[in-house]
C-alpha cells in the first residue's frame, strides 16, 4: 500500500528528527474519519475501513512512508526547555493535497520515542476526539489550523488518573515546524541547522522571501503576519488557546496543538481554563502579547542570519517584532468593525467597540451570544428586547444601542449586505464546552452519536439550525466553572 509520501523533512539532516515506527496497537477501530479531508489529500474517501483502521493506528506502515519523530525545544509558561520533540507522535510523510500544497501526516498517541522522556507516548480517546472536534470546528470558522483526518482506537488502555480506552489522532498540519524547532538549534549554538531549517521554511511557506534582500528578515516578517492574523481570529469567536507555548506556535500560522484550549461564553477578558494556568499567562486578552513574545524567541534564533553586526540585527528583528501590535490590533479593528455590522472606518469606532466589550464585562453577558443577537437587532430594533436579555438592565446597553445606530447609518451598506456582513462575523455555533464534554463521554462510554450530532452542528457555524438551537446556548450556572488539562 502507498499513499503518495513525499519525504522533504527526512531528507533534511539526521539530527532534525529521531527515526521510529509507530507502536503496534492490539486490536484498531475507526471511530471518526474525514472522508472530505481524505479527498482533499486525494486519497480514497471511501477506503477500506480495516484498511483505514491499520493505517491510521499505525499498525501498517504504507510503503512510502519514512516514519521519524521531530526535534524541538520550547519555552513552556516562559522556562526554556532545550528537548521536547515529538514525545507521542510521528509523522509519516507528507502528501501533496489536490491543491498543489504539501500537507504533513502525523500520527499522535501512537508509542514512545526518544524524546518521550516520562511520558508514554500514548493518548485516551477522549482528548484525541476533542482535538479532532475542535480543530474541524475551527476550521469550518474559517480559521487557519491543523486538521483531523482520523481516530482509531488501539483496543488497549492508557492510565491517566483512570484507565481510559486508548486511541490515536491522525493530525494533517502545513507543517510542524515551530519557533521551538528553530529554538533547539539555537540553543546547540548549530547555525549551519539554523540556515538549513530557515531554507526549509521559506521553500515551504514563505517562497517569496527568496528573493528578499534579507531572506531571514522577510521570514520573520511574514510569520509575524501571519500570528498576528491569526491571533486575531482566535480573539473575534473567543478562543482560548490555553498553552502557547512556543513549542505550540506553528510558523506555517496554523492553530496547533488542541490540548486545554476551550471557548470563552461570558466576556471576560482575564478568562483562563487550563488548570495549571494559574497565573493566567494564557488568558484571552493575554494572548497577542503572548504571540509577540514567542515571535521575539523566534527573532533571537535569527539574529546571526540577519546581520553580522548583532546591534543591527537586533534593531532590525525589533523593528519587525514591534510592529506586531499594529498588526493585530488593525486585523482586531477589522474583525470587530464586521461583528458590529460595519465595512467602513470611522475615528470612533475602537472606542464604540471598547464600550460594547466594557458593557459586555460588566454584565457578564455571553461573548457569542451578544453578537448573533446584535445582527438580529441590525435587522429590526424589535430584536433589541433579546439583548436585553444578556445585560442586568436594558439601561445597561441601550445607550450603547443608540450610539450603534447612530453610527450605522454611516456606513455603505444595505441593510441586505450589513446582514451578510453580520453574519459571517458572527458565528451561532461554537464549541460550546458543556456539549464537548458531553459528547465526549458519551463517546467514552462507546455512544458516537452525540459526537457525531455536535460536529455535524459545527460544521455549519454561520448557519441558523432551528433544529439546534439548544447549541447556542451557554452552560447551565452547574457547569460554567469549566477546567481543562494538557498533555492528556
Ligand atoms: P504538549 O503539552 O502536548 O504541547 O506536549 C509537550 C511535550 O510533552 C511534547 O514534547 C510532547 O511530545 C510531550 N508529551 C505530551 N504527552 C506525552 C505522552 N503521553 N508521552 C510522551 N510525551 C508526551
Ligand atoms: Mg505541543
Amino acid at each position: 500500500m502507498k499513499l503518495g509520501f513525499e519525504h522533504t523533512y527526512a531528507a533534511l539532516p539526521a539530527r532534525f528528527y529521531a527515526r521510529v515506527e509507530p507502536a503496534k496497537v492490539a486490536d484498531p477501530q475507526v471511530v471518526i474519519f474525514n472522508r472530505a479531508l481524505a479527498t482533499e489529500l486525494r486519497w480514497d474517501p471511501d477506503m477500506d475501513e480495516r484498511q483505514a483502521a491499520a493505517l491510521f493506528s499505525g499498525n501498517e506502515l504504507a510503503q512510502d512512508s519514512t516514519p521519524l519523530a521531530m526535534a524541538y525545544a520550547g519555552h513552556q509558561f516562559g522556562t526554556f526547555v532545550p528537548q521536547l520533540g515529538d514525545g507521542r507522535a510521528i509523522l509519516l510523510g507528507e502528501v501533496r493535497d489536490r491543491h498543489g500544497v504539501l500537507r504533513d501526516v502525523h500520527l499522535k498517541g501512537s508509542g514512545r520515542t526518544p524524546f518521550s522522556r516520562g511520558g508514554d507516548g500514548r493518548a485516551a480517546l477522549g482528548p484525541m476526539l476533542r482535538e479532532y472536534l475542535i480543530s474541524e470546528a475551527m476550521h469550518a470558522l474559517r480559521i487557519p489550523t491543523t486538521r483531523s483526518l482520523a481516530v482509531v482506537t488501539t483496543g488497549e488502555q492508557v492510565y491517566r488518573t483512570e484507565a481510559l480506552p486508548g486511541a490515536v489522532l491522525t493530525r494533517v498540519a502545513a507543517s510542524h515546524i515551530r519557533v521551538g524547532t528553530f529554538q533547539y538549534f539555537a540553543a546547540r549554538g548549530d547555525q549551519e541547522a539554523i540556515k538549513e531549517l530557515l531554507d526549509y521554511v521559506i521553500d515551504r511557506h514563505y517562497p517569496e522571501a527568496r528573493d528578499a534582500a534579507v531572506p531571514a528578515l522577510a521570514v520573520l516578517e511574514a510569520i509575524t503576519a501571519r500570528q498576528a492574523a491569526l491571533i486575531a481570529e482566535w480573539m473575534r469567536v473567543g478562543f482560548i488557546h490555553g498553552v502557547m507555548n512556543t513549542d505550540n506556535t506553528a510558523l506555517s500560522g496554523e492553530t496547533i496543538d488542541y490540548g486545554p484550549c476551550a471557548f470563552m461564553d461570558r466576556y471576560d477578558p482575564k478568562t483562563v481554563f487550563s488548570s495549571i494556568d494559574l497565573g493566567g499567562r494564557y488568558s484571552y486578552t493575554n494572548q497577542p502579547g503572548i504571540a509577540q513574545w514567542n515571535l521575539a524567541r523566534l527573532a533571537e534564533t535569527l539574529l546571526p542570519l540577519i546581520d553580522a553586526d548583532e546591534q543591527r540585527a537586533i534593531e532590525l528583528a525589533t523593528e519587525v517584532i514591534e510592529g506586531f501590535v499594529e498588526q493585530f490590533e488593525t486585523a482586531f479593528l477589522v474583525h470587530m468593525r464586521r461583528k458590529i455590522g460595519l465595512v467602513s472606518a470611522e475615528d470612533g469606532d475602537a472606542d464604540l467597540i471598547s464600550l460594547l466589550l466594557a458593557a459586555m464585562q460588566q454584565a457578564q453577558a455571553d461573548f457569542t451570544l451578544t453578537f448573533s443577537k446584535l445582527s438580529r437587532a441590525a435587522q429590526s430594533p424589535i430584536e433589541d428586547a433579546a439583548l436585553y436579555e444578556l445585560f442586568t438592565a436594558p439601561a445597561d446597553i441601550d445607550g450603547w444601542l443608540q450610539a450603534w445606530r447612530a453610527r450605522l447609518v454611516l456606513d455603505p451598506q444595505t441593510p441586505a449586505e450589513r446582514a451578510e456582513t453580520m453574519r459571517l462575523a458572527n458565528p451561532e455555533f461554537i464549541p460550546r464546552n458543556h456539549r464537548v464534554e458531553a459528547a465526549l463521554q458519551a463517546a467514552t462510554a462507546g455512544d458516537m452519536q452525540p459526537f457525531h450530532a455536535l460536529l455535524g452542528i459545527l460544521q455549519r457555524p454561520y448557519e441558523q439550525q432551528p433544529d439546534a438551537a439548544e447549541f447556542t446556548q451557554p452552560p447551565p450556572p452547574s457547569e460554567e466553572k469549566y477546567k481543562t488539562f494538557c498533555g492528556t
